[in-house]
């Protein structure tokens, strides 16, 4: 599957190929490249930083709900950092234009694009989370499909707000989650569905790449600081996974899905399962 990308503000179109993914290594950093568009045509940007050779690969999405604007700025301080050698990095900053434009969970069309991806989808009743008509009905979705298929990434960064707290849901990222936990200052627990969770991007990443997905829940205030903290752990997870320290197990190797959360006290606030609404998991 081929990727189109196009050089933000310019004309010529590019092919994402194996290639044009994989250039020597000297070649300058590119600009922001669109990977697709909104509903109402505003363009979704990918960001690449350090070597397209390094091989570990990291995608940070920083928003997909417009009305969580902490993610974004986790991402422009990350697009000011050089990443780790043997880490490359992609920076989605939005893959939801038009919801942080209107400041709405939801995209143009009132979906809720972290319900809209082909794992486990299911047709909700509309509201904030509105699964849309089908699976993939969303060109978010789609962009953000066909570009992590191109990508091919090592692990998959979403941030959201705001539940504080880093996911470990998924057995494949449960070590890497509780690394990202420790670098970045938030609890390591699971950000589930009220009963299980359909058509989440995450999951997708799971089923489909077989690569580690992370839900990360900011709070719900983020300070300077705080997004430049994140940003820092996004790094320090990437060299971590390029160099699993001997006290801590390598990513790859998941913990036995029995293994409980031990920062997660289930009567802390704010508890996701508890929640009337079917609010968690992004
Ligand atoms: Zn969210």
């Amino acid at each position: 599957m081929n990727v189109r990308i196009r050089s933000a503000g310019a004309a010529a179109v590019l092919t994402l190929s194996a290639a044009a993914l994989a250039p020597a290594s000297s070649e300058p950093a590119a600009g922001p490249q669109v990977i697709g568009r909104s509903v109402q045509g505003r363009a979704i940007t990918a960001l690449h930083l350090g070597a397209h050779d390094a091989p570990v690969r990291l995608v940070v999405f920083g928003q997909m709900h417009g009305n969580e604007p902490a993610g974004p700025r986790v991402v422009a301080a990350l697009a000011r950092m050089t990443p780790p050698a043997q880490v490359q990095v992609w920076l989605v900053p939005t893959l939801n234009p038009d919801g942080a434009a209107a400041s709405r969970r939801t995209n143009a069309r009132h979906v809720d694009l972290n319900r809209n991806f082909p794992v486990a989808w299911a047709r909700t009743p509309r509201s904030i989370y509105f699964s849309g008509p089908r699976a993939v009905s969303e060109p978010e979705t789609r962009a953000a499909l066909d570009f992590l298929a191109e990508v091919q990434p090592t692990a998959v960064l979403s941030f959201h707000q705001a539940f504080a707290r880093v996911d470990n849901s998924h057995a494949r990222s449960r070590a890497a989650a509780a690394q990202l936990s420790r670098l970045i200052g938030l609890p390591d627990g699971s950000v589930s569905c009220p009963s299980t969770c359909r058509g989440t991007m995450t999951g997708w990443i799971d089923a489909s790449l077989k690569a580690i997905a992370i839900t990360v829940e900011l709070r719900s205030r983020v300070s300077g600081a705080s997004a430049a903290r994140a940003a820092r752990a996004a790094l320090g997870l990437g060299a971590w996974l390029a160099a699993p320290t001997s006290t801590a197990p390598p990513a790859l190797t998941p913990a036995p899905a029995s293994t409980p959360a031990p920062d997660v006290t289930p009567t802390s606030t704010p508890t996701p399962t508890s929640t009337p609404a079917p609010a968690p998991a992004g």
